[in-house]
């Protein structure tokens, strides 16, 4: 028997017929054991997302607002799911306490993770496979960092069973609090489970059939990249492709699992692959994908017989050092020499740098 960790986004959860979706594709092949799914999201474009509902509670209550409305509007999307599911599942205990909780004061993690948490539990019920609290398996240290060792020998407890369910976003610090990864975490929770449960791949559901070759929104109708190397996947997603949580990639590399990013909607289309870097890789053509960022400065350099000096670059970087920014890129010509800095990096001392260059270099 194989194994596929199957993880499902917001859009893949965020109705009893989006559920249906996800129930007939986890049933669908049999390999399909390990299930983690993210807290429901948005319906429509002007819908809520469950976890930010979740924070807009915990927010409120940490300044003494009464937080009936939004609660209302969370739990009335638990039971419609239960009840359109026509679930046995019982929700109302754990909503009820979610909310003693959160008006205690529980912290913000806590409450936001628990979108993830109530969701495990109803497809844990839909699918007839065991729920397993994140909280067991997914560990912290007590600086809140995540804890690759503890992980992985908790990580035996998924191992001993055949179908589970572990809900994403969340784990645990050793005191036991409940502690989230950055948003759109699920997507590193289903890599680090499929890892440990040492998958044949790590199947990413989603609502786009995979990555695209360039921005939609810029390019009309691009292209599904088939198959690209978890390295070129890291250019893309810092380029600015979204598709997978940028350090989701780290867990599935370092076991050389493939990531398969699939739509929930269209189930029959084969998404995209993501491979090691030695899988053999038939590319449809020589350019993979095109993504772009904006808010960038380009700091030009122009000198003559620039080629020919010895430690220009090594002055102009000195510059940049000395003042704590990075630098993105720095292509060069003979004469020519540009840097890369993101805005954000030069915060407003382009001025200083400039004149720091001009004094250096003379260029
Ligand atoms: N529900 C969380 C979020 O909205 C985590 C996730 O969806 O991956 O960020």
């Amino acid at each position: 028997m194989g194994t596929k960790v199957c993880k499902f986004g917001g859009t893949s959860l965020a109705d009893a017929a989006q559920v249906r979706k996800v129930e007939a594709i986890v049933r669908a092949d049999p390999d399909r054991r390990y299930v983690v799914p993210s807290a429901p999201g948005k319906r429509d474009a002007n819908d809520r997302k469950i976890t930010d509902l979740l924070y807009l509670c915990h927010n409120a209550a940490a300044q003494g607002i009464a937080f009936d409305d939004v609660w209302t509007l969370i739990c009335d999307r638990f039971e419609a799911l239960v009840t359109d599911l026509d679930l046995t599942v019982d929700l109302g205990p754990q909503l009820s306490q979610v909310r003693r909780d959160i008006e205690a004061g529980a912290p913000p993690d806590y409450a936001a993770s628990r979108g993830e948490f109530l969701t495990g539990h109803v497809i844990a019920g839909l699918l007839g496979y065991e729920f397993v609290d994140a909280a067991e398996v997914i560990r912290f240290d007590r600086h809140g960092r995540f804890d690759d060792d503890a992980t992985q020998s908790a990580m035996q407890r998924l191992a001993d069973t055949n179908h589970a369910v572990v809900p994403g976003f969340y784990g645990s610090m050793p005191d036991g609090r409940i502690k989230t990864f950055s948003r759109g975490g699920s997507d590193i929770t289903g890599s680090i489970v499929a890892r440990g449960v040492g998958a044949d791949v790590y199947e990413n559901w989603t609502d786009v059939c995979g990555l695209l070759m360039a921005d939609p929104r810029i390019i009309d109708r691009p292209r599904t990249i088939d198959v690209l190397s978890y390295g070129e996947l890291r250019e893309l997603t810092y380029m600015g492709a979204t598709v997978l949580h940028d350090e989701a990639i780290f867990p599935v590399q370092q076991a050389g699992i493939p990531v398969n990013i699939r739509n929930t909607n269209r189930p029959d289309h084969d998404g995209t692959m993501i491979v090691p870097e030695t899988s053999p890789i038939a590319h449809s053509g020589t350019i993979t994908g095109i993504a772009g960022r904006k808010d960038f400065t380009v700091i030009a350099l122009e000198k003559a017989m620039m080629n020919t000096q010895i430690g220009f670059a090594r002055r102009v970087l000195s510059v940049l050092e000395a003042h704590g920014i990075s630098f993105e890129h720095m292509p060069s010509g003979i004469d020519t020499l540009s840097v890369v800095v993101e805005d954000a990096q030069l915060n407003d001392r382009l001025d200083t740098v400039v004149a720091e260059i001009r004094h250096e270099c003379q260029p």
